[in-house]
């Protein structure tokens, strides 16, 4: 069951910090994802591909579908027609098949960049050599239908609040890195998104700004 209540309250306490509450759904029922719509949340995020466009045909239109989870190329076609945010881009190939399935559909696609932060090397994610050739090929007009409009990332499954601290304070470093270097004259660039149910408080007081919570509001995943 759907923690209504909850959601009031982090939305209340999110508007005011300009933070955006994105509703991780994967896994749960239609009627859950519809609960949680009915009490005025439209931003929803799933991992798989499938799951999201089973979902968005059967949900309401405005709802804006954020695919949070690792993105294989050859899939990219089924969510370019209306996918409202990537947030796992992690390398090249895919931003450039992104760019043409964007094009084919006449969209700009928003995409963030997923940065490997955590310790475990199982979590996807671009390092810094990989993220500035990205960007400086981004400075050439490489993509013209994407939109960069910040990083993602995801930190160390651990209780050691010093170790996510720090994680979350490098991203947040090189999210401002990022920021200036490449888009001081714009506010395209203005999305971090860190923090899911465990770390999200810790992940918002580190400078994110949008925060992906599941099992805190639909209850937790079998
Ligand atoms: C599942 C998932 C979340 C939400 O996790 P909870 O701990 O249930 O809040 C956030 N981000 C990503 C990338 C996920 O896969």
């Amino acid at each position: 069951m759907p923690n209504i209540e909850l959601l009031r309250q982090l939305k209340s306490q999110f508007k005011d910090k300009k933070i955006t509450l994105v509703a991780v759904s994967k896994t749960k029922p239609i009627k859950d994802i519809l609960s949680i719509y009915e009490a005025g949340h439209k931003v929803f995020g799933e991992n798989r591909v499938q799951e999201l466009v089973e979902k968005h045909e059967q949900l309401p239109k405005d709802i804006q579908w954020h695919l949070i989870g690792h993105l294989q190329t050859n899939k990219v076609k089924y969510i370019a027609p209306f996918i409202h945010l990537i947030h796992a881009v992690d390398s090249e190939k895919l931003l450039k098949t992104i760019n043409k399935e964007a094009k084919k559909n006449n969209r700009v696609i928003s995409c963030l960049l997923q940065m490997h932060i955590a310790r475990e090397d199982t979590k996807y994610g671009l390092d810094e050599q990989m993220l500035f050739t990205i960007l400086d090929n981004i400075k050439q007009k490489a993509y013209e239908n994407v939109a960069i409009c910040g990083l993602m990332g995801m930190a160390t499954f651990t209780d050691n609040h010093t170790q996510v601290q720090s994680e979350f304070t490098y991203l947040k470093k090189l999210f401002d890195t990022v920021k200036n270097q490449y888009f001081a004259n714009t506010d395209a660039f203005n999305t971090l998104s860190m923090g899911m149910s465990g770390d999200y408080e810790l992940a918002v007081n580190c400078g994110s700004n949008m925060v992906r919570i599941g099992s805190l509001l639909f209850g937790s995943r079998h």
